[in-house]
């Protein structure tokens, strides 16, 4: 039998949001989706992914560029009357904060919300590693049956993220500024692009997929994928290794 990993792009852009774009989200193999931002309901439809197919989701930290799709997702949901229960993945505080927008989106009772929330643990095949960002973000490294990719969050650079990207296959790594936006990189701790190339090369991962872009990082990143065929763009719509 021939395994084939796949990973689907449901967004690849920052909280700089823009018209056409969806906010950083991959989803593996059809049932894992990493980060939950605005829309990743839609996002998952359009990919004619079915959310109620989704067995785990891990959510990086809890800005809303990342989170607060989780709402709209056990929703469509319980609208939808799954049966199953998905696990929910994130750092601590991420029960609590989920509460509070079932509570704050007026959740009928009638809705049969089910999850099963773990905070700041390695998960099966998931193994986190805690990011360097304004809040608490866990970046993760995951095995599929092919290969190994690592997700990197929000985050500036990190030797945590280096640690856990260390020879993966794919290495998601934000980069939402250019070097010439190295101010405001350090003060929102997030990476540039030489953050983003240092941990590529400190990690020996084998691929970069520069994500998480804004408009100026989208044009450097077109810029690396045609100066290395191991940069690989995420305006592609999925991989397959
Ligand atoms: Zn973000």
């Amino acid at each position: 039998m021939v395994l084939v990993t796949t990973i689907d792009f449901l967004g690849k852009w920052s909280s700089n949001t823009i018209r056409g774009e969806r906010t950083a989200a991959i989803v593996v193999d059809r049932h894992t989706l990493i980060e939950c931002g605005p829309h990743t309901v839609e996002s998952l439809l359009d990919l004619k992914i079915d959310p109620v197919d989704i067995n785990t989701v891990a959510i990086t930290h809890m800005h809303l560029d990342h989170f607060v799709g989780i709402a709209e997702f056990l929703w469509y949901r319980a609208i939808y009357n799954s049966e199953d229960t998905p696990v929910i993945l994130g750092p601590h505080g991420l029960r609590k904060n989920i509460d509070s927008l079932i509570k704050a989106t007026m959740t009928p009772e009638s809705f049969q919300i089910k999850m099963d929330v773990r905070e700041d643990v390695n998960y099966e095949n998931i193994q986190q590693f805690r990011a360097n960002h304004v809040i608490d973000d866990n970046g993760y490294r995951i095995e599929t049956s092919d290969g190994v990719l690592f997700y990197s969050g929000d985050t500036a650079y990190s030797e945590e993220v280096v640690k856990g990207s260390e020879d993966v296959d794919y290495l998601f790594h934000e980069m939402t500024y250019t070097d010439l936006q190295d101010k405001e990189a350090k003060f929102w701790k997030h990476s540039t692009v030489s953050d983003v190339l240092r941990v590529f090369s400190e990690s020996k991962a084998v691929n970069l997929v520069p994500m998480h872009l804004s408009v100026k990082s989208l044009e450097a990143c077109r810029e690396m994928t045609r100066k290395n065929p191991n940069v690989i763009s995420p305006e592609r719509k999925s991989l397959r290794f």
